[in-house]
């Protein structure tokens, strides 16, 4: 009985090693592959893009040492947006909410500020190289 049991045992073992060792290699070129996308998108290939009403009025690199002010002006309304070193705001508006003001820094690709009632939209994307690595 016991006999029987340690050869179960090693028969099975023997198959987990090479699952095991498949499942590694699997993963060790899984997380390879996931480092190379962060570090690629880490390289400051983002840009802000800003819309007014839908239309895209403005498009601005995100990355270290740039440092930009846009007052934006869409009728009687303002928003004056910060860029500092890769990362995005909007400082100061006349909207009601200020819940544009009130999101704060943002610097991640896919993320936004919404000032809905000056219908102003700050988006964060990868830029077009990213894009197309993705794509593929
Ligand atoms: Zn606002």
């Amino acid at each position: 009985m016991s006999k029987a049991k340690v050869n179960g045992l090693k028969i099975l073992t023997k198959a987990d090693i090479c699952l095991i060792g498949l499942l590694v290699v699997i993963a060790v070129g899984g997380i390879g592959l996931g480092m190379n996308r962060l570090a690629s998108s880490g390289s400051g290939a983002l840009t802000a893009q800003i819309s007014v009403g839908g239309t895209i009025k403005q498009t601005v690199p995100l990355r270290e040492g740039y440092r930009q002010e846009i007052q934006l002006k869409n009728g009687d309304h303002y928003n004056v947006i910060e860029i500092v070193n890769g990362k995005i705001h909007i400082r100061q508006a006349d909207c009601p909410d200020q819940l544009c003001v009130r999101s704060g820094w943002i610097g991640i690709a896919t993320q936004q500020i919404v000032c809905l009632p000056n219908r102003v939209v700050i988006k964060i994307v990868a830029a077009e190289n990213d894009l197309d690595d993705i794509a593929r």
